[in-house]
Formats: C-alpha cells, structure tokens, sequence
C-alpha cells in the first residue's frame, strides 16, 4: 500500500486532503513546518492545530520549525513576493524540499498537500505549482488530491497507486466546496481558513522590510520582536520597541539581548517598558547616548505622567553579554519628546496590531 508524507497546515484544506487518501486506503503521515511568521496564535498555535487534525485523522505527525535557512529564504527570495514581504514560491520551494528529505525517512513514496488549483494567486497557479516542484527535486511526486483531477497526472498516479477518478477538481478561492466537504465528513473545528502568515500583513511587512533595510544580518530573535509593541527607528542601528500592555511589558524584557537596554519607569509610575535594541552588527549604545536619550523620552511620552512639566523618573537597564543584566541607571524628570517627533521615527505607522488572523495569504 502506498505511503503519503502530507503536509498539514492544520487548516481546512490539509485536513481534507489527509481524509481523502485515507478513504483511498493510502497510509498517511503527516508533517507540520512551524515558523515566527505563523499567526494562528503566537504561541505556536499552529502545531496545535496541525496535532489536532492528525488526531482528527488519525494519523502521526511531526511537528518541525523552520530554520535559520528559511529566514535567508525570507531575505533573499529568488522568485519575487506577493503584496506583503511574503516570498510565496520560495517559502514553498523550501517546504517541499524539506519534505522531499523526510520522504526516506518516514518510508513514504510521494508528497501530498491541501492546495487547491488557482486559491493564491502567487503560489498556486498551475505553471507556479509545476515551477515548486520541479525546483524542489518533487516533480511528479506531489498529490493534491482537492484539485487532482484538474492537473497533469502525478507519478502515483501514473502508477497506479491512486485512483485519479476519486481524487477531486475543485479549483478557486470559494471554500462552498471544501466546507461541504467538511460537513459530511463531521469535521466542524478547523483554524485559519484563510490563512495565518504574518508575512502578508502590512503593518508587520512594513516593520519587516525596516528591519531588512538596517539589519541584513538579523536573527529570528529580531523578527519575534516585530510582532511585539510600537517600533521606533531611532538610528540607522538602533530601534525602540515600546510595550503596550503588561504582557508585551514582561516579554520584551525576556527578549533582550547583549548590547540592547531595558528602560522602565521608576516605581512610582506606571508605564511602559521600552527596548532600545540595536542592529547584530551595531555597538551598544552608551549611557548618555542620543538614542538612549530618546528611549527615555519615547517611555515618558507613553506614561501618564509623562504630562507633568516635572517629567518621569525613570530607570536604564544595560543587557550584558550572556543576557545579565547590568547596574541600574535613574534618570529623573525625563521630559517626553514631542509626539510629532515620535510619529516620524515610528516603524509601520498603521493602526493594525500585526498579529492579528484575518489577511489572505499570498
Ligand atoms: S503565505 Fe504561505 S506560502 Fe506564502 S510565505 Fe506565508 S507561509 Fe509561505
């Protein structure tokens, strides 16, 4: 019997696919490529829900991130990008190699997916999903078993393997289909059916393209941070990143780095903790830094008592290396900087808080 490697979102479409071979009397294992760019949830919803649709399968998965190579995919793309930052045909040339290389390992003998003919526009047109293919040494090996029918016979097919008569012809980005589907096979809970990459929201490809432009060498550390608070381009190395809620508050000062400083206000007020974070290649700043200086004067402008013509007190913290942290630094009566001024420093001025599930991928 013939063994699937299935790609699994965890969406809609994937898990079709999966039930489909399944009720072909195909073996199915199922692969799930996790990335900081997933906005099913932040905290990796997206394995979540892929472990939930192979438990609604029935089938193993393995659940595996996407590495420091796929951020070079990120930055350098060789086939373009659709309306955001997100370099589709790259991003799914380097998932199915990845795949390709499980297929030994997992026993398997072809790669199947959710795509459906003609749903993105960049990624899933007939000539982009043979150019994905052959690029990532699968040509022939990829099964969609929603749209099958519309394209060239896969090798599986061709062999034998599969019934093309029982795989589908679905094409298009209405879901009327795949939703039918859904209900006469009881499958009622299923995230994202749009889509969940932050790579095609504006205000996060805005910061992204930011980030590139000043910081070639960046580390994923430096992409978590953009899904996080209000950005600030202080200097051509140096950013401030401002919280926005006590959440964000405790998960920039867990994000800092060696180089970075942490500014918080002094006790008694209440406000903001901001990140002055710099550049991989960039030297820290030192205390009496103009960057710094505006730091503060971000932080005080964010607090309420930011309005008093005394000013805030307020503290700087250095990140050493290795991620202690240094003696404490008061500065008091720090006078906000005009809100103008912080207007022209602020990195995707949109109003959106990147994140947020709802944009259409591609
Ligand atoms: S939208 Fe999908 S294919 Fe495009 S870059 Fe994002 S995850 Fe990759």
């Amino acid at each position: 019997m013939a063994k699937a490697l299935l790609l699994l979102s965890g969406g809609l479409d994937s898990t079709l696919a999966g039930k489909i071979l399944l009720e072909m009397g195909v073996r199915v294992e199922a692969v799930n490529f996790t990335s900081p760019f997933c906005r099913c949830t932040p905290k990796s919803f997206g394995c979540l829900a892929a472990r939930s649709a192979a438990d609604f399968l029935g089938i193993p998965v393995r659940v595996l991130a996407k590495g420091d190579d796929y951020l070079e995919v990120v930055k350098h793309p060789r086939h373009g990008r659709g309306r955001g930052m997100n370099p589709c045909l790259d991003c799914r040339i380097y998932t199915f190699r990845r795949a390709r290389e499980l297929l030994g390992e997992t026993g398997s003998d072809f790669v199947a997916t959710g795509e459906v003919l003609g749903q993105r526009p960049m990624s899933q047109r007939g000539d982009a999903m043979s150019l994905i293919e052959r690029e990532s040494g699968l040509a022939g090996l990829v099964v969609r078993p929603l749209s099958a029918r519309l394209l060239p016979p896969s090798l599986p097919e061709q062999n034998g393997w599969l019934d093309r008569e029982r795989l589908l012809a679905i094409q298009g980005r209405s879901r009327r289909d795949q939703i039918s589907l859904a209900r006469n096979y009881d499958l009622n809970d299923y995230p994202c059916p749009a889509g969940g990459c932050l790579l095609t929201d504006p205000e996060f490809a805005a910061r992204l393209r930011d980030l590139l432009e000043h910081d070639p060498g960046c580390d994923f550390r430096a992409v978590r941070l953009l899904s996080l608070g209000r950005h600030f381009r202080l200097a051509p190395d140096l950013k401030a990143v401002v919280g926005r809620n006590q959440g964000e508050n405790l998960r920039l000062e867990a994000a800092a780095g060696p180089g970075d400083w942490l500014l918080a206000p002094a006790e008694e007020v209440s406000g903001p903790t901001v990140l002055l974070c710099r550049a991989a290649a960039g030297a820290a700043p030192d205390a009496d830094s103009d960057p710094l200086a505006a730091a503060g004067g971000l932080l005080a402008l964010h607090c309420r008592e930011g309005r008093r013509a005394s000013g805030v007190d307020l503290e700087l913290i250095p990140v050493l290396s290795g991620g202690s942290r240094g003696g404490k630094i008061v500065r008091r009566g720090v006078a906000p900087v005009d809100s103008a001024r912080a207007e022209a420093w602020r990195v995707g001025r949109g109003n959106g808080k990147p994140g947020k599930p709802g944009g259409r991928s591609d």
